[in-house]
């Protein structure tokens, strides 16, 4: 896969590192798949995350909202910019349909989306509305709760 240039000037390399190093900690022991995610706030904290599997397979959650958990957190509701890496695959794996679901709460539709597999090189980077196009509930979300950092 072509890596795409496009957003090289948003700080993508520094997010896709963080979320690589972010990766090594993910807790995995059933699929092997470790993923990490690096989550850029509009005001420019990165909160991390990873995925976090449990023996009822159900019970995982995805590092992309362990990232946003952990934003929210902090009182942090807009986010500009995500990376996601998952360390043992072969071919950059986009975030899943709940997540596609849970970042585009906080996220503009133009903020850019970076997902990355082992192969450093192997990145493809989109955008919010990249990865969830038709948005069916877009009219439903409360832009005056998400509004502030
Ligand atoms: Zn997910």
């Amino acid at each position: 896969m072509e890596p795409d240039k496009t957003h090289q000037d948003t700080g993508r390399e520094e997010l896709l590192q963080q979320a690589r190093a972010i990766a090594t900690r993910a807790y995995a022991p059933y699929s092997h798949f470790r993923v990490g995610a690096a989550l850029r706030t509009i005001t420019g904290e990165v909160y991390t995350g990873v995925n976090m599997e449990n023996r009822s397979y159900g019970l995982t959650n995805c590092a992309e909202r362990g990232a946003v958990q952990a934003a929210v957190a902090e009182g942090h509701r807009r986010f500009s910019e995500i990376a996601v890496v998952c360390l043992d695959a072969e071919q950059p794996t986009p975030p899943c349909g709940a997540c596609r679901q849970v970042l585009s709460e906080f996220m503009d539709a133009n903020a850019p989306v970076h997902f990355a597999a082992g192969d450093p090189e192997a990145v493809v980077s989109t955008t919010i509305s990249g990865i969830y196009p038709f948005d069916s509930l877009h009219h439903l979300r409360d832009d005056t709760e998400t509004k502030g950092r």
